[in-house]
């Protein structure tokens, strides 16, 4: 059995950051990263559309939600991590605050943490699934192999997108470790919608303010960006931020806010005009819309009175059914609840056992807040583990 100072499993963004860091603040340490696939960091190859947003500008705490989302912000604001010096990459951000790397290749930031733990000897097992684990720690591998380790670190990831080895399995280790699982729900996904109420727009993609309310009509968020028409729903990024808000919330439903630079009294003026020009009921909208989406507002549009037509312009309501699942989702709501791990992110149910990353009950919106997470996550725990002070 070979034996290391710290094995950790999961080959993800937490993964190799956390091992690069371990090197980093203790180049004797023996550090093993066990990776399930032939790969690792596939899924942070993925991020941001491929062009790898690792993190925003703004970063307040209502972007994190779950059960460790006080710890995971006191970490990523109170402990001084600058996530970017994991990568010898130039970074720039976008208008909206999104951060990047500046060749906007997402591969860049795996190859770099994968170079940087090759550079200082990380020992990095590919086709190396963990099945077992038990304390002390002696893991054993799909193939048989078992592996020693003095401290282990979760970096299994959570339940979104099994193509990428995030199929939800690995929680079992958490439960052979005395830890539990909250419910989980996919997040940042593609959300269904009564379809009928769009049947016509599939394929168009507009700019809107939108708005999310539970079932009695209160507010969740609101956001603006875009929004893709498809065959199911919506698609998008403005949807993709609300998805994380209406996860779980039954009845819930979005309000679409088309030309969010124009002012309703505006489009109210441009529909009166159009009624004195005679143009047709159905065509009120033309010009002023994508034609389709100026229809689809007619049709539901019981009075042909300019405000009311301008009203339902900013106001167009869709319910939402459902959401593209798991497979589609970016994160995972749920996860290890926080208060089965300490400041450090030590378990509290085996001592030297550390978590990072989406296996914690902790998710962050779109827009860069969940590999923000994953980095400064890793980064604590690797200080920890080489016997830094923790957060509290
Ligand atoms: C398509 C897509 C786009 C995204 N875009 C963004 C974005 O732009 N910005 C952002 O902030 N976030 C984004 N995310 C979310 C972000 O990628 C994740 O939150 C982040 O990767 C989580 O890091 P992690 O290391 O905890 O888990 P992961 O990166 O999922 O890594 C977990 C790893 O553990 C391995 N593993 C699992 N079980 C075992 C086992 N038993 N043994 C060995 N290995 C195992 C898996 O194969 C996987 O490689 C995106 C996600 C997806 C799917």
């Amino acid at each position: 059995m070979q034996n290391f100072d710290v094995v950790i499993i999961g080959g993800g963004a937490a993964g190799l950051a956390c091992a690069a860091a371990l090197k980093r603040e203790d180049g004797s340490l023996d550090v093993a990263v066990c990776e399930k696939g032939e790969r690792a960091g596939r899924k942070l190859a993925a991020t941001g559309n491929g062009q790898g947003n690792i993190s925003n500008l703004d970063m307040s705490p209502a972007h994190y939600h779950g059960s460790a989302a006080s710890l995971a912000y006191g970490i990523i604001s109170g402990g001084g991590y600058d996530i970017k010096s994991l990568f010898d990459c130039l970074f720039v951000s976008d208008r909206s605050g999104r951060v990047y790397p500046a060749g906007k290749q997402a591969s860049s930031l795996s190859d770099c943490l994968i170079r940087s733990c090759s550079r200082s000897g990380v020992k990095l097992l590919l086709n190396a699934a963990v099945t077992q684990i038990e304390k002390g720690f002696v893991l054993t591998l799909a193939s048989g192999e078992k592996l020693g380790a003095r401290t282990a670190v979760f970096a299994f990831g959570g339940a979104a997108q099994r193509q990428f080895g995030t199929d939800g399995k690995s929680y079992s280790l958490a439960h052979s470790m005395g830890h539990t699982v909250t419910g989980l729900l996919p997040c940042i996904v593609q959300l269904k919608c009564g379809t009928q109420h769009i049947k016509t727009l599939k394929g168009i993609r507009a700019e809107c303010l939108v708005r999310a309310h539970d079932k009695g009509g209160a507010p969740l968020c609101e956001t603006s960006g875009d929004v893709i028409f498809t065959d199911y729903g919506v698609s998008g990024n403005a949807v993709f931020y609300c998805s994380s808000y209406v996860a779980g919330k039954e009845g819930a439903y979005l309000s679409l806010g088309f030309l969010p630079s124009v002012r309703e009294e505006e489009i109210a003026r441009n529909v009166a005009l159009k009624k004195e020009l005679g143009y047709p009921d159905s065509e009120l909208l033309c010009g002023t819309l994508h034609n389709q989406i100026g229809r689809a507002i007619m049709r539901r549009c019981a009075s042909t009175d300019p405000k009311v037509i301008a009203h339902a312009v900013k106001n167009f309501t869709l319910p939402i059914e459902g959401s593209l699942g798991f497979d589609y989702a970016q994160v995972t709501r749920g996860g290890i609840p926080a208060d089965e791990v300490d400041g450090c992110l030590q378990s509290k149910k085996a001592d030297g056992l550390y978590i990072i990353g989406e296996a914690l009950d902790v998710d962050g919106d779109c827009g860069g807040y969940n590999l923000t997470w994953a980095f400064a996550s890793a980064m604590h725990a690797a200080k920890a583990i080489c016997g830094g002070t923790c957060y509290d």
